[in-house]
């Protein structure tokens, strides 16, 4: 048995209450401490003297507590303690809040250790919120730990826990196969580890950071590597050479772009081949990916099998569903439709439908992989917008039919660099053009300050018979917030707007009502629609032509694309108008990118120098395991090194059974969690 496994609640000084606050971290045994790394060091060696600290600098500082004062009643609530020390060159004040116990702390005297940044400006500078420790207490190091903690944990206890079990850590089992740390100069796990926390030199430290970095990517890598090379051994389903494709394309009312056609016949021949296809379409808003769908849907019905398509919300799915009824309506495919919102009986006969084989197409939300969904023969799985749909979830899919196709669509551009992690079980195909015709949207920024004439502009447009979308960030007016919201809006034009009809929309209306009100919109009795973000993804009404955004400041820059991405998909001018609140440099950059670009593709990548990809790519959404010390930003580098590596390691032993990679296996195992990857 690994020691590691242990809980932490064997190590002296962490009873119940202490036990409770590290779960909230994630930590539950040993091993979950081992692994819980430092987000900085404190280093001892860099003491400044306090005449030399400057703003916007992190210092340490080994300095005497001199006088302590405790400030009440902030504007914000929260207490301070203001306490200020003293070296041989001078004096500095340092801020605590919340903190007002540590008052008894630096009555005591004696010379502390602060660790933190320095703020403040020309004429006075303060540490704010430092770390400290009684200087003599961890003489002995220079490089200190710092952890990211929770509400009653200490950065004194997390060190002398960690230190406890430093013995233990240094002699952790190494999970990595014995060749990939000989091919790329790695160290080994139990003194990255040890380094990680307690890194004796600089040196040490990056020794110990690029293993343990290497050591997550490739996990990452060769987890997603085995889902789909695990997937391609299974026999699919090899789907007919001989359906006559232009006898669907052909009824459509447009002609496909050279884009589509190319990534229609990528899916073709994907869905020919015996090997299961898992294949990413990825295309801006607006580019046509529906159409590309629905091409595969008919190749697979007249194969002879089923699909399924589903969508991220019950309004999409419904337009999906209106879409298709027409489509296929005229080919004599049936289409069926299933949600949660379904009544009993119209459920019951959905589902006898599909179990007999009538049903060719299903269209539907997630009601679509519920276990008691059985299909007859299904070959096909599509799932639009595929961000909302994660790596588990593909995989619950798969389970459905033998070894069904799956194709997903996403408007979510992907840097290249990183596609190949993000969907790293998928092949991917780019519609990498709009159809023709289209009039480019016109981007306007409004301060709110101004946001009458934004207003006025919405007035106009209406009474030329145009159609409005308005968003704001919440459904209600919140105590304390200056945000928009939809029902303040609603109530604002209904007064000012008598002449047209403005219907609202939210998340929290029942579904039948959401439905009437997409329905009079979409035929152009409702002029002016007022929503959430509900309407962010997919929804299609050619009609409309300005999109109006309030405190655009809070949207991402995919979401703002998104948004915009609803209006410019008919034969005239359209216009998108982002009303934003607080012009701090960050919101100014967003919206200069969404002034001066309309590629889908620069603005992801964009949004994502300014995210960082965790949040980006909503990496748990995705089922994609979170990193703990690897950066997919910072560390494309060691990426490539890592893919590199992964090809080596599969190709000697594609599915990782060799004695000499079993821990690896396993390791990988536990990263994906749930979802079966089968190694
Ligand atoms: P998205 O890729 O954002 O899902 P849609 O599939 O909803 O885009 O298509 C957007 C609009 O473009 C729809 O109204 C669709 O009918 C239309 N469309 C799709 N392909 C073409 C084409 N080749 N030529 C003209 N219009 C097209
Ligand atoms: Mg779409």
């Amino acid at each position: 048995m690994n020691p590691l496994h242990a809980p932490v609640s064997c190590i002296k000084g962490i009873g119940p209450a202490k036990q409770k606050a590290l779960e909230k971290l994630g930590i539950r045994t040993l091993e979950d401490l081992a692994c819980y790394f430092p987000r900085d060091y404190e280093d001892r060696r860099n003491k400044l003297p306090i005449s030399e600290l400057r703003p916007g600098i992190s210092a340490v500082v080994k300095a005497v507590p001199v006088s302590a004062e405790k400030l009440h009643g902030t504007r914000s609530g929260k207490s301070q303690f203001r306490l200020t020390v003293e070296d041989a060159t001078g004096s500095l004040k340092i801020l605590f809040f919340n903190a007002p116990y540590l008052a008894k702390t630096f009555s005591e005297g004696g010379e502390f250790f602060f660790y933190g940044k320095i703020a403040g400006g020309f004429r006075e500078i303060v540490m704010l919120h430092p770390d400290f420790s009684k200087a003599g207490d961890e003489e002995a190091r220079d490089i200190l730990p710092v952890y990211p903690l929770a509400a009653g944990l200490g950065q004194k206890d997390m060190r002398r826990w960690v230190e406890s079990i430093l013995p233990m850590i240094a002699e952790a089992e190494e999970c990595l196969p014995p060749m990939s740390i000989e091919r790329n100069r790695l160290c080994g796990a139990g003194y990255a580890l040890e380094n990680i926390h307690f890194p004796a030199t600089r040196q040490k430290f990056k020794e110990a950071r690029y293993r343990l970095v290497f050591e997550e990517l490739l996990l990452l890598y060769t987890g997603l590597r085995s889902i789909r090379s695990v997937r391609a051994s299974e026999k699919g389903i090899a789907f007919s050479r001989d359906v006559d494709m232009g006898a669907f394309t052909n009824t459509l009312p447009f002609k496909l772009t050279a884009a589509q056609d190319r990534v229609l016949s990528e899916v073709c021949s994907g869905m020919e081949s015996p090997v299961p296809m898992n294949r990413l379409i990825q295309g801006d808003v607006g580019s046509g990916k529906t159409a590309v769908a629905a091409a595969a849907i008919y190749k697979a019905v007249m194969s002879g099998f089923q699909a399924a398509m589903m969508a991220p919300t019950e309004t999409l799915a419904k337009q999906h569903y209106a879409d298709f009824l027409e489509m296929f309506g005229r080919l004599g495919i049936k289409v069926g439709f299933l949600s949660g919102s379904l009544k009993p009986a119209e459920r019951a006969s959905a589902l006898s439908a599909l179990a007999s084989g009538e049903t060719g197409v299903l269209i539907g939300t997630h009601a679509v992989i519920q276990p008691d969904v059985a299909f007859s023969r299904l070959g096909l799985v599509v799932t639009d917008e595929q961000h909302r749909f994660g790596v588990g979830q593909r995989v619950k899919l798969s389970q459905k039919g033998e070894s069904p196709d799956i194709l997903v669509m996403t408007a979510t551009p992907i840097p290249r660099t990183l596609g190949f992690i993000i969907y790293g079980d998928l092949d991917i195909s780019a519609i990498d053009e709009r159809p023709p015709g289209r009039i480019p949207v016109i981007t306007k920024a409004v301060r709110s300050s101004m946001r009458q004439t934004a207003y006025e502009y919405v007035r106009k447009e209406a009474r030329l018979g145009n159609q409005i979308y308005i968003v704001a960030p919440s459904i209600e007016e919140n105590e304390g917030s200056d945000l928009r919201s939809a029902a303040g809006i609603y109530e604002e034009l209904s007064g000012w707007f008598r002449e047209f009809s403005v219907a609202m929309i939210h998340g929290r209306m029942k579904q039948a009502e959401k439905d009437r009100i997409m329905d009079g919109f979409a035929s152009g009795q409702i002029r002016i629609l007022v929503s959430t973000v509900l309407i962010e993804v997919g929804i299609n009404v050619p009609s409309a032509t300005v999109m109006l955004i309030e405190n655009a400041e809070r949207f991402g820059l995919a979401q703002l694309h998104q948004l915009r991405g609803r209006v410019g998909r008919g034969s005239r001018q359209s216009c998108c108008i982002l009303v934003y609140e607080n012009a701090s440099d960050d919101v100014r950059e967003r919206i200069g990118i969404m002034l001066s670009t309309d590629d889908g593709f620069k603005i992801a990548e964009k949004d994502l120098e300014l995210r960082g990809p965790g949040e980006f790519f909503g990496m748990k959404q995705h089922g994609i395991p979170g990193l703990r010390i690897a950066s997919l930003l910072k560390h494309l580098k060691i990426l490539e090194a890592v893919k590199a590596e992964a090809a080596i390691l599969l190709e000697e032993d594609p599915s990782l059974i060799k004695p000499e990679n079993h821990s690896f296996a396993a390791k990988i195992d536990g990263m994906f969690g749930s979802v079966e990857i089968g190694i």
